[in-house]
């Protein structure tokens, strides 16, 4: 019996691209071994790598500008690999800090250049519980680039309108929130995203970088950081975690068999307002930290006015069969991740849960 899984990342998968891997896991394609004993060059990975690159294409509806890559080590690697490309100890580049992450990517840019912070929203208490406002931003139109977290794993929150930053490249983590609904990728020079939350599991990164951006990355730095070595060599300059890349092709065919990203997105704002709701008329018992306009689809955060109970809540929780919605340590409190491989009908089952035990323990 699989259970209810709201785990912030590595996070839980659709069941159709599992049982797939599961079918053929020993037995690829008639070819007597599973595509983990494959060579990254033969004919049956490769097929399957640029499969996986088209439906990203296909299902991000991504121009011809942009380079589609995958690319090792994780988002975290990208807070580093971004500036090691674009800066220099002479150029600066806007950070926007709405969260643990953005800091994170602002302190490895001090390593190459300067990192200015273009928009700050932590509050008194540590805490990040906004977007910013456009009149907010402080941009220089001469940085490097500007970087921004399009969704706040850890406080919940997340940009519904992306900033305007005039002519100067604009790169987006967008590990949470990659998949959740159509963007319109031209408006970004740089997009990356860990795989573990909406796209498979852990140890690959999504970039899709514009041609001209990618074209002025340092040449002074090691091949294999590079974008352009990537992109030169279709994501194939070394051994890719082929695995992961594997599981990624299944869980996007999900996505296109389903009805693409747009079915994915309708079935997204169902299951945030089904949340939020349950929060709201239950507000002598529960309580959202974020602001309204500012509130994320993919990764929900609540207290419980009563703070004592949030334990008994995480286990009576999983005793229904509901597991992950323990908050994370920085926060505390409660946080059910929405990724897309949740259901409605998982929501629904939570829900439900959260009214009978405000009525129990209100
Ligand atoms: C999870 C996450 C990361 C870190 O990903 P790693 O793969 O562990 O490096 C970075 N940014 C955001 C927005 C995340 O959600």
């Amino acid at each position: 019996m699989r259970v209810i899984n709201f785990n912030p990342g590595p996070a839980g998968l659709p069941t159709a691209p599992l049982e797939r891997a599961r079918d053929e896991l020993l037995d690829f394609q008639g070819t007597g071994m599973s595509i983990i004993e494959h060579s990254h060059r033969g004919k049956a990975y490769e097929a399957v790598h640029n499969e996986a690159i088209s439906l990203l294409k296909e299902l991000l509806s991504v121009p011809d500008t942009h380079e589609i890559l995958f690319i090792q080590g994780g988002a975290s690697q990208q807070f580093a690999q971004v500036p090691m490309n674009f800066l220099t100890k002479d150029t600066s580049a806007d950070y926007l800090v709405t969260g643990g992450w953005s800091e994170k990517a602002v302190e490895e840019a001090r390593y190459y250049g300067t990192p200015r912070i273009a928009a700050n929203t932590v509050n008194a208490d540590k805490r990040f519980t906004r977007i910013p406002t456009q009149a907010e931003l402080q941009l220089d139109p001469k940085a490097a680039y500007v970087h921004m977290t399009s969704n706040n794993t850890l406080f919940g929150t997340q940009w519904h309108t992306f900033p305007d930053v005039g002519q100067v490249p604009l790169v987006a983590d967008m590990s949470s929130d990659i998949l959740w609904k159509p963007i319109d990728v031209s408006r970004f020079a740089l997009i990356y995203a860990g795989a573990q939350k909406n796209i498979g599991p852990s140890g690959i990164v999504l970039v899709l970088v514009h041609k001209d951006f990618l074209a002025k990355g340092r040449k002074d730095i090691p091949k294999v950081f590079r974008y352009a070595t990537y992109a030169e060599n279709n994501s194939l300059y070394n051994t890719p975690p082929t695995f992961s890349i594997y599981l990624c092709r299944n869980v996007l065919a999900w996505i296109k068999d389903v009805g693409g990203v747009k079915q994915i997105e309708a079935w997204n704002r169902e299951k945030g307002e089904l949340l939020y709701a349950a929060i709201d008329r239950n507000a002598g018992f529960y309580r959202a930290p974020v602001e309204k306009a500012s509130r994320s689809y993919m990764n929900v955060v609540f207290r419980l006015r009563d703070e004592k109970l949030e334990e008994a809540f995480v286990a009576e929780g999983a005793k229904a069969g509901m597991v992950g919605m323990k908050g994370h340590r920085i926060t505390g409190g409660i946080r059910v991740s929405l990724y897309n491989a949740v259901t409605v009908d998982h929501v629904k089952t939570l829900v439900s849960f959260m009214d009978d035990f405000a009525k129990r323990n209100g």
